[in-house]
């Protein structure tokens, strides 16, 4: 039988497969997704209603349908256990019990002995046990733990002599609503578990398995819901987180792998001596690691793949130069550049820029935003259709509209946390096949770098400019607001300039533009010698772009501003960098927002003004003042924030896992990369009956992505 091509393969499987939607969890190439939940005994048109309502649909689901924790209901020894601690103990019972009420409610008490302790246990309404608590019976009590009264409050008790069920298990706790109650989600799991727990497929494959020594699926899932004892949960648990990261890298490189294998992409040809005479002209001189990602940036344009390449560096690393030469190997090589930014004020700041450096080489540059008039627009889009603009800066709506390029060679987008592989389909049904350069100034760590961007390659500037001071950082509280328009004067003295920023108010636009309003007036009135700008997001693009020039050529010196101003801006006479209620805002966005002074040569500072009582923002705070090293603040706020929150939600791309955990297992999503990007990279992984299931699985994940392994 002919071995079908890649592409074939996933087509037929991208058309053949059946509708799902994105709540789906599991894998579908699995049968049991197909069995309906009326299959089990027991379970009716109703009940299989209300599982639905859980977003559970079929045995596969309830199945899979892990639980988000654990109680212990390990016996414990006295001695071990801490107070306030919720344990299981198991003693006998050493006096009858003696029950109190009140109003309308019962306490029932009953001293037991626990390893040669005595112990009080307490239960709450429920007098019913009262006849069951004879002297000399054992019993296994589970509560809160009261360790100087040696007290404990029962949650939960049993008897041995009854087969106590719970005793001595870590018992599964799933989400549950409606009529299901916990016990009955653990005996409805328990009963798929039973009937059809021996037909859940393998999908890793033997060797993975064995090199890691992890336990079969089917093994380890009836492990995740039957911790009977915690080996058999810890490798439960293992082989599951295991698989999990190693199906969500397995996508991420097999895009990758695709990708590099197909050479539909431009293959560059790039002039090193042009790029050194290029380098040569700068008012500086580069780093050696501006100079080390330019190489890494031009080796993946002359090859014939498509480039998908991020560039993170802190903020003022220079990336903006970086970009700016990897455009100019574009357009020598005959062919057009995009510049892809969040803002206006950001297109308009990098189109000035980029065109002092292009211009007199006689490169055209074209700005293209949403605040263009038609004619302007309709001007500008057919000069790119005819090749009349070698660069054009804009935002998002730059590839994603009626905009042609005669010859588009590299997009690169600043700012911008992730250049989908969404984006990267609009433009190629378009029939462009750019390279793609995409920068971030949110310096992630290394394993979280992996995991969002697992499907790129990563280029890393390390170092900053020569010469740079570190910004000088403050915490004060309101109160010393006087001190602090006393700096402003100073600066301004100097010829120095500052950045005022308004507090965020997360909902609501209009109360941020309101508060920038009122601050704007009171500094008008505190310093009437100086003048004073005023930015936000409700202005028109025409007072933005005036604003931002008078505040650019030194002709204000204080600029009140929202946070529109967040990302790249670049006034390098900026020396002061002030923050109101800096507690309300977070850690990676203090550090973009400290990142707008220390451009120059001068000695720059960042106050924050914060409430000395927000505790969490104090821990901000001290980050803060301790560094300014961006890829520590990330770690900082990795550690407080917790990974799930750390790139927002959505837009990051961020993956939410269900039993992984990045911080902790880290090494494990390490492995299961490597793992993956070397089994992708197989040939015999595209085509062996071996590597089925998963191939099923990509097929799946490239349906709910809209965008097939092609
Ligand atoms: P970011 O990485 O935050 O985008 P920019 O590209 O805006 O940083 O660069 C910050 C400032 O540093 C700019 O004013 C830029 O001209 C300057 N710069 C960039 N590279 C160098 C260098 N090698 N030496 C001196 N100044 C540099
Ligand atoms: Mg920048």
């Amino acid at each position: 039988m002919p071995v079908p091509e890649r592409s074939e393969y996933s087509y037929s499987r991208f058309k053949s497969n059946r509708q799902s939607t994105s709540k789906e969890v599991g894998l579908m190439s699995n049968h049991l997704f197909q069995v309906p939940l009326t299959k089990l005994q027991g379970v009716g048109p109703q009940k299989a209603g209300e599982l639905h309502a859980l977003g559970i649909s079929t045995v596969g689901h309830l199945i899979e349908y892990y639980p988000f924790r654990y109680e212990d209901y390990r016996v414990r020894e006295l001695r071990d256990v801490k107070d306030g601690e919720r344990i299981t103990i198991q003693g006998t019972i050493a006096a009858p019990p003696a029950m109190q009420r009140y109003g309308g409610k019962t306490r029932l008490i009953c001293r037991v002995t626990v390893d040669q302790t005595l112990v009080t246990a307490v239960w709450f309404n429920r007098a019913f046990l009262k006849e069951q608590l004879v002297v000399g019976r054992e019993i296994t009590l589970t509560g809160k733990w009261d360790q100087r009264r040696k007290h404990l409050t029962v949650a939960d008790s049993e008897f041995p002599d009854r087969g106590a069920a719970k005793s001595g298990t870590l018992q599964p706790v799933y989400s549950v609503g409606g009529n299901i109650t916990q016990a009955a989600m653990r005996k409805l799991i328990a009963k798929a578990l039973s009937q059809f727990g021996a037909h859940i497929p393998e999908i890793l494959p033997p060797e993975l398995l064995e090199q890691h020594a992890l336990i079969a699926r089917a093994e380890a899932i009836s492990g995740i819901h039957n911790p009977d004892n915690t080996k058999n949960g810890q490798e439960a648990r293992r082989r599951m987180v295991y698989e999990e990261l190693f199906l969500f890298q397995l996508t991420l490189q097999a895009y990758r792998a695709t990708h590099m294998k197909k050479a539909d992409g431009l293959v560059h040809k790039v002039n090193n001596e042009e790029i050194r005479a290029f380098v040569g002209q700068l008012p500086f001189a580069l780093t050696d690691s501006q100079k080390q990602v330019i190489n890494e940036i031009l080796h993946d344009m002359k090859q014939p793949f498509v480039m998908n390449r991020l560039l993170q560096g802190d903020v003022g690393a220079g990336k903006t130069v970086v970009a700016a030469v990897a455009l100019y190997a574009t357009v020598r090589a005959g062919h057009q550049g995009a510049l892809m930014v969040p803002t206006e004020i950001l297109a308009e700041q990098h189109a000035r820029s980029l065109g002092k450096l292009f211009e007199p080489l006689g490169i055209q540059i074209g700005l293209l935003t949403g605040s263009l008039t038609d004619r302007k627009r309709r001007d500008l889009i057919a000069s790119l259709q005819m090749g009349l603009l070698d660069i054009v800066v804009g935002t998002h709506a730059l590839i994603q509209e009626d905009v042609f390029f005669r010859s588009l060679g590299l997009v690169v987008t600043d700012e911008q946390h992730r250049f989908g592989v969404n984006q990267r389909s609009i433009l190629r049904r378009k029939g462009m096949n750019p390279d793609v350069l995409s920068m971030t100034a949110t310096p992630i760590p290394r394993t979280l770098a992996i995991t969002v961007f697992g499907d790129m390659e990563v280029s890393t500037i390390r170092e900053r400019p020569k010469g740079r001071k570190s910004i000088k950082t403050y915490s004060v509280k309101h109160e010393m607001m006087d001190r602090v328009l006393g700096f402003i004067r100073k600066e301004a003295e100097l010829g120095r300039q500052t950045f005022f920023i308004c507090p965020l108010i997360e909902e609501s636009e209009k109360l941020d533009v309101q508060n920038a309003i009122d601050l704007h007036i009171q500094l008008s009135l505190a310093l009437p010698q100086l003048a004073i700008g005023l930015l936000h997001g409700r202005m028109s693009a025409a007072e933005k772009e005036e604003t931002m020039a008078a505040f650019a050529s030194g002709r204000t010196n204080v600029l009140v501003s929202t946070t529109v101003i967040e990302v790249g801006v670049d006034v390098p006479n900026a020396t002061l960098m002030i923050v109101m209620d800096a507690d309300r805002f977070g850690l990676s966005q203090l550090h973009q927002l400290r990142g707008r002074v220390g451009r120059g040569e001068h000695q720059s500072y960042c106050i924050l003004i914060a409430d000395p009582k927000s505790e969490n923002g104090q821990e901000r705070m001290r980050a803060m003042t301790e560094t300014d090293d961006g890829f520590e603040i990330s770690r900082r706020d990795l550690e407080i924030r917790g990974p799930g929150e750390f790139f927002g939600t959505k837009q990051s791309g961020m993956p939410e896992f269900r039993l992984a955990n990045l911080l902790n297992d880290f090494e494990v999503l390490e492995q299961a990369r490597d793992d993956a990007a070397a089994l992708t990279s197989k040939e015999a992984f595209w085509s062996s009956p071996t590597y089925a299931p998963l191939r099923d699985y990509l097929a799946r994940e490239a349906r709910l992505r809209e965008e097939p392994l092609d």
